[in-house]
């Protein structure tokens, strides 16, 4: 769902943050209020929109920050938290023997998706076939026919056969050899009754393992009704967003996820038998919003920064000693390059020049190599590397005394600054980040 605006937009709003060693509820509002618009003018519906802002405000100002992320990072990770469970998550389904019923109305690509389908499971190395049962639209079975003669699949229908029920018993016997079954319904042109009663006749007959609606991607706030009427009458277990490729729009398929309470199966993103894309929630989000893989970060954030890596409160009882600072170089090391781990967040890379970040991995590693060559002690108590033993180290390490020299210049002014900092965790927290 293209929602192109969305992306600069929160890119602004989120660049507001940077910086903050406290969360500050203007610039949360004003990321929210951004977030709405974008929102809302990509046809989400209202009432998803309101919980959504609801969830990111009350969270973004009452969750404590989490160790070793800065203020910026943690509204990101909560924005996108929220908006994978607004898309859902992707709807499961697995690559075995099944029977598939398609539903949706008119025009929404549901015959088309059928065909794309059956190549996708083609694909994978199961032996597939469809069933036309689709007998409303003039048609309707001639273009699956024509789809499945391209990929060799077979097909069954009676474009002569009133009773789309009789077509699908009949398809199933004449497709008893295949693996996967997937059967197109009729769609009319609106929610009539008849077509309801029709389409809850085929599920009772087939009892298939999935029920996919598909849903026309331009097609806005209409898609919630339809959605809840299919789910009613046959339990919808995974929506089918069709024609990405020609909209900016596509909130209407939110509606539709959140009415069923399922997930997003797959994207059509073209009209040739190929343009059918698996649905990846975290790549979607991501995209969105304009940035790298998310998710990759927030997790890599939470399981490299681990309480017991730093000595927080002997930090702040004033004792901060080299192997503090290795502990710490450690942490970030454990992120991957600083490099990538930036690039990760585009939002923090934005203003860094890719030499200084070179810098800066650099020099934090020749810091990690030097402090290898140091005794336990020296590393308990700095304060014994007098000019000898730093010539000592320098050797071991390959370094040069001046270099040696500037680990503990910068080991000092780090002290310094914790002290100045003692007192207020959330200032230490992203001392230490920035390090
Ligand atoms: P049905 O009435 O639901 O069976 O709809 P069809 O399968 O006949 O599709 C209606 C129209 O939408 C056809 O012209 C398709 O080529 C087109 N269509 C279906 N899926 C896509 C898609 O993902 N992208 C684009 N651009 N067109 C699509």
């Amino acid at each position: 769902m293209g929602l192109d605006n969305l992306s600069n937009s929160l890119k602004d709003a989120m660049k507001k943050l940077a910086g903050k060693t406290v969360i500050d509820r203007a610039a949360v509002d004003e990321l929210v209020r951004d977030l709405q618009r974008a929102l809302l003018s990509a046809d989400v519906n209202v009432k998803l929109v309101m919980q959504l802002s609801q969830s990111i405000k009350s969270r973004a100002l009452d969750e404590d920050l989490p160790k070793g992320m800065n203020v910026r990072e943690h509204v990101l990770r909560i924005v996108y938290q929220e908006l994978v469970n607004l898309v859902g998550k992707e709807a499961e389904f697995s690559l075995r023997p099944q029977k598939i019923l398609m539903a949706g109305l008119q025009g929404s690509g549901k015959t088309t998706t059928t065909g794309k389908l059956c190549r996708y499971f083609q694909r994978k190395g199961l032996k597939v076939g469809a069933i036309g049962a689709d007998n409303f639209r003039p048609g309707a079975y001639a273009q699956l026919e024509t789809l499945c003669k391209k990929i060799n699949v077979p097909c069954y229908g009676d474009p002569k056969e009133k009773d789309a029920v009789k077509i699908t018993r009949d398809g199933l016997a004449a497709l008893k050899d295949v693996e996967v079954v997937i059967v197109d319904t009729a769609g009319r042109h609106a929610l009539e009754d008849d077509l309801i009663e029709e389409i809850m006749q085929i599920n009772d007959l087939l009892k298939p393992d999935h029920r996919w609606l598909v849903i026309d991607a331009a097609l806005g706030q209409a898609a919630r009704d339809q959605a809840k009427r299919f789910h009613e009458a046959i339990g919808i277990d995974g929506v089918i967003v069709t024609k990405m490729d020609g909209t900016a729009k596509g909130g209407g398929a939110m509606s539709a996820v959140s009415e069923t309470e399922s997930g997003i199966v797959f994207i059509g993103n073209g009209e040739t038998i190929e343009d059918l894309e698996r649905f990846d929630a975290n790549g979607f989000i991501s995209r969105l919003l304009g940035m790298g893989d998310l998710k990759a970060l927030v997790e890599k954030a939470e399981e490299a920064i681990k309480p017991e890596d730093v000595d927080v409160n002997a930090m702040l009882r004033g004792k901060f000693t080299l192997n503090d600072m290795y502990k710490q170089l450690e942490a970030v090391q454990k992120m991957g390059p600083l490099k990538q781990v930036l690039s990760m967040l585009p939002l923090g890379g934005m203003n860094v020049p890719s030499e200084a970040l070179d810098g800066t991995a650099d020099r934090m590693k020749k810091f990690r190599i030097i402090m290898d060559s140091m005794t336990p002690q020296e590393l308990d108590e700095p304060s014994l590397i007098n000019t000898s033993r730093m010539t000592r180290v320098a050797k071991g390490s390959g370094a040069t005394v001046d270099e040696v020299r500037e680990l503990i210049k910068y080991y000092k002014m780090m002290q310094k600054t914790l002290k100045g900092f003692r007192g207020n965790r959330m200032a230490m927290n992203k001392m230490m980040k920035q390090m």
